[in-house]
């Protein structure tokens, strides 16, 4: 046994994947955990999942596991299944030869089901910190690329010709964004640099691809570092296009920085986090100048918010997919910014049972946050959430945040009771 991979990590494989492992080794063939948990064991973390790598074929590892099942289109994976628990079985890949790769204009690998060996699978990975393989019968890592040093040296080195390998799948400039951000390593300077002049290549990958790594990068935990990363390196405006432009005239860099920091609390504090919000937050500017625009051209307000809202999804629908679930959900949030600036009669009350009172109520903070002026709505729905049945009344007839602030004006405010 080596000591590369200290015991409290080792003790975490789970059981599950100790099963698979074995299983494939004695039907005869080569088996390793490969990637994530074998780099995060190594930093002494828990792994998230296991994938194993194997010279099994696709079809051995499904007729060795009756709970198992076939994926994926790009690459054939099985995943052997247990209760809540995948693993995730990958058959060793070769590298390429030129001949063989089916490429886009772009460079993009568009198929890559050439199966090979282990030494010619470490080359097809991404990043040397991901191509480390370990066996836990025999202790041993097998580390061709120097990867036990760069993630001793905690740097993100990609293998082979930087450019190349973003052009063959952009999607990984995407997760060295991730990596650095998870593990708070750097990025090598040839693995960061052609990223500048790269981001562009992201508007090859499918749009539901990129829904799926903008939720591996926003809803993990480290969200505002992410951010901050894609728009250092210039990618961020590949994937919000809109929002990155509104960048220059409004708050929209400091709202969204502020709704990812909620939301990366709320994940440390194990409470629910939904992408909606987080979108609603990015798309939130894009969507109040479309309906300003509107409304100038003569639209009514409630037509405008309804057109404004419904572009702006579609128009980032073209980069990222969101699934519809989150685009309703979206609009909720954004309408009731509107009606939670009506604070009289019975309103207050039908909208603090509204579902997504809450959602929307922390969105109104956030704004207020970044400097809206909002007529102190956030601190009126603070207290009034706090208020009894008595001062609620009082409250809804002067629709304004309490005593402390009551303006000269109150008198028009309650007219209209
Ligand atoms: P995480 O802990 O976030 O799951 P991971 O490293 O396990 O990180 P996965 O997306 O689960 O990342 O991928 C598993 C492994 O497959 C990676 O470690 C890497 O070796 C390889 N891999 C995944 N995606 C790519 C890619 N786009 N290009 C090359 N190799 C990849
Ligand atoms: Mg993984």
């Amino acid at each position: 046994m080596n000591d590369i991979i200290p015991i409290q990590a080792r003790n975490q494989i789970s059981i599950n994947a100790l099963k698979v492992l074995s299983r494939l080794n004695r039907h005869g063939y080569q088996a390793y955990l490969v990637g994530g948990s074998v780099r995060d064991m190594i930093l002494g973390r828990a792994p998230k999942d296991f994938d194993i790598a194997t010279d099994a074929h696709p079809e051995d590892v499904k007729s060795l596991f009756k709970n198992s099942r076939l994926i994926g289109r790009r690459f054939r994976i099985v995943h052997v299944r247990f209760g809540r628990e995948i693993i995730e079985v990958a058959t060793f890949r070769a590298a390429w030869s030129e001949n063989q790769r089916e490429q886009s204009e772009n460079g993009m690998l568009l198929a890559d089901n050439i199966y090979g060996t282990l030494e010619e699978d470490v080359f097809r990975r991404d990043f040397s910190i991901n191509a480390l393989y370990y066996s836990p019968d025999t202790g041993d890592v097998i580390d061709l690329v120097g990867g036990v040093d760069d993630i001793k040296a905690k740097k993100i080195r990609l293998l082979g010709d930087p450019e190349n390998r973003y052009r063959e799948d952009p999607a990984r400039m995407l997760r060295a964004i991730r990596f650095k951000s998870k593990l708070d390593f750097d990025i090598d300077r040839q693995a960061g640099e052609p990223m500048h002049q790269l981001g562009y290549l992201l508007q090859d990958l499918s749009t539901s691809r990129l829904f799926e790594e903008v939720q591996k990068l926003f809803m993990t935990g480290h969200a505002l570092y992410a951010f901050n990363e894609m728009l250092s390196y210039d990618l961020f405006g590949w994937l919000f296009p809109d929002s990155r432009r509104a960048m220059d005239s409004t708050p929209a860099e400091k709202l969204i920085q502020v709704a990812l920091k909620s939301t990366d609390q709320r994940i440390a504090n194990e409470l629910p986090v939904t992408p909606a919000f987080v979108y609603a937050a990015i798309l939130w500017y894009p969507f109040v100048e479309e309906k300003k625009k509107l409304e100038a051209e003569g639209v009514s307000y409630a037509e405008a918010t309804m057109e404004a809202s419904a572009k702006t999804i579609a128009r980032q629908q073209l980069f990222t997919s969101i699934p519809r679930r989150f685009t309703s959900v979206m609009r909720e949030i954004w309408y009731l910014q509107f009606r939670l600036l009506v604070r009289r009669r019975r309103k207050p009350d039908a909208l603090l049972a509204h579902k997504r009172f809450r959602a929307a109520y922390d969105f109104l903070l956030i704004r207020e946050e970044v400097g809206e002026k909002l007529d102190n709505s956030g601190e009126w729905w603070t207290r009034y959430q706090e208020a009894d049945a008595a001062q609620r009344q009082i409250m809804k007839q002067s629709g304004k945040p309490g005593r402390r602030r009551r303006r000269k004006h109150q008198g028009t405010v309650t007219s209209s009771l």
